[in-house]
């Protein structure tokens, strides 16, 4: 029987799409399977503290670090074997535990084949991969779970000597059935992935190899949510995926989902393009969509520049007004960006002051510099450090398995820049941002004073 094992940092209340069309693909094969849910185990934003490590620490993408972990097992169930084991990972601490939970299986049932896929490992590096790979049968990039699972089921006990890497470019070849698994409050669907756009200098989207860019048939997304709705009339909340809508798309999604008038309330996010207008606000709002997030990540035209995002403020202020007072607006901020100047930041401040009271919440991330991204190749272009041993502003975590890579200004003097403007985006922000984001500043600020 092939098991599979469900993210341990995935939500408790939320269905993963990941999950559905994991288990829509192995029943429409007819293969008997058991899930094992993990989900919860785990908090994202407060891992256990082994996994927080510096790359400086000797367990940084070194194996023993995930075979010598006992610590671990406190978190992982046992796993019965002999039959192959099918990995689930959202985000990176995924990985880690999932290899170590291979591991463990491998010692108690040394013919076990064992494999792991989901988006954790689509921003990973080539060496990651690689090391990775030395705790599975197979890791497996992409989307078409198809593939994965025709290598899985062709192994044999014992034949799994090769440990390959297994990319696939494609959408996902199966439609989903929802039935199978148990529908929580909050719901993924999947309605399509790849960027139109793929120049923004902090993601790894322009050099990953699969950037194949598919919108899912509206129609379809809007039958997903008429199913989800008549199966669990109780979820009250469903998240359309989808890495950068298409205006065209994301028009006639909502057509199609108010034509099919499921009345599950659903979110989704697109870029403050200028196509962003009122009529728009109020199609979504008819469709049944409640809350978009625009990741905006600056308010001033010289740091959207540098962070090469392709809008301008005044896109983005047109797309905020629009969309005020139909959907519940999340704005996501980018702190901590590279190479600016004081007069720029308070005119940021400025910007933000005058549209504070029509966004109703805030995100203030600091940046990440991933794996393949432009800020990461070229980092010192962009008077970026990679991989600084002391005041860093981002370090990475999971011994070296997140895609994320430690960083710190190689101009000092942008950190104290930056801190000061936080305090005043922070007073700026009362009541509409989550205390986690500015407690995360703090460790910055707290890291910088020793
Ligand atoms: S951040 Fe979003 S809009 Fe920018 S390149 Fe990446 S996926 Fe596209």
């Amino acid at each position: 029987m092939l098991q599979i094992v469900t993210s341990l940092t995935s939500s408790r209340d939320r269905t993963e799409a990941a999950l559905v069309y994991l288990t829509s693909a192995v029943a429409k094969r007819g293969i008997s399977y058991s899930t094992v849910d993990l989900s919860g185990t785990i908090g994202y934003h407060s891992p256990p503290p082994q996994l927080v490590q510096s790359c400086s620490d000797s367990g940084w993408l070194n194996p023993s670090s995930i075979t010598e972990a006992d610590w671990m097992d406190a978190y992982l169930p046992k796993i019965e074997g002999p039959g192959p084991v099918l990995f689930s990972a959202q985000f990176s601490p995924d990985v880690v535990f999932h290899a170590r939970q291979s591991v463990r299986c491998k010692r108690r049932y040394p013919h076990i084949v064992t494999a792991i896929g989901g988006c954790a490992l689509t921003g990973l590096s080539a060496e990651q991969l690689e090391f990775t790979s030395r705790f599975f049968d197979l890791v497996f990039v992409g989307y078409e779970v198809d593939k994965a699972l025709d290598w899985l089921m062709g192994q044999k006990e014992g034949s799994s000597a090769r440990r390959p890497v297994l990319f696939s470019d494609g959408p996902p070849d199966i439609e989903p059935d929802y039935s199978l698994v148990e529908l929580r409050s909050g719901v993924t669907v999947y309605s399509g992935h790849g960027c139109y756009y793929a120049r923004c200098r902090f993601c790894d989207y322009p050099s990953r190899s699969n950037r194949h860019v598919f919108y899912r048939s509206p129609q379809k997304v809007a039958t997903d949510l008429r199913q989800v709705a008549d199966l669990n009339p109780r979820v009250s909340d469903i998240t359309l995926t989808q890495d950068a809508y298409s205006e065209k798309q994301l028009r006639e999604t909502a057509a199609a989902v108010a034509m099919e008038g499921p009345e599950v309330p659903y979110h989704v996010m697109f870029r403050a393009e200028p196509w962003v207008n009122r009529d728009l606000a109020k199609t979504l709002a008819a469709s049944g969509c409640t809350e978009v997030f625009i990741g905006a990540e600056a308010l001033d035209d010289r740091i959207l520049n540098v962070l090469g995002k392709g809008v301008t403020t005044n896109h983005i202020v047109k797309a905020l007004r629009a969309l005020s007072g139909y959907v519940h607006v999340t704005v996501g901020l980018v702190l901590f960006v590279p190479g600016v100047e004081e007069r720029w930041l308070h005119s940021q401040e400025k910007t933000l002051a005058s549209v504070i009271d029509i966004v109703d919440e805030i995100e203030p991330e600091i940046l990440t510099v991933v794996n393949g991204s432009e800020f990461a190749n070229s980092a010192r272009k962009y008077g970026i450090r990679l991989y600084a041993d002391d005041h860093w502003v981002n370090d990475s975590w999971c011994f070296g398995l997140s895609q994320d890579i430690p960083w710190t200004f190689e101009n000092s003097d942008s950190l104290g820049l930056w801190l000061e403007h936080c305090d005043k985006l922070k007073d700026l922000c009362v009541g509409r941002s989550r205390g986690e984001y500015w407690e995360r500043i703090n460790r910055v600020r707290e890291r910088i004073m020793k």
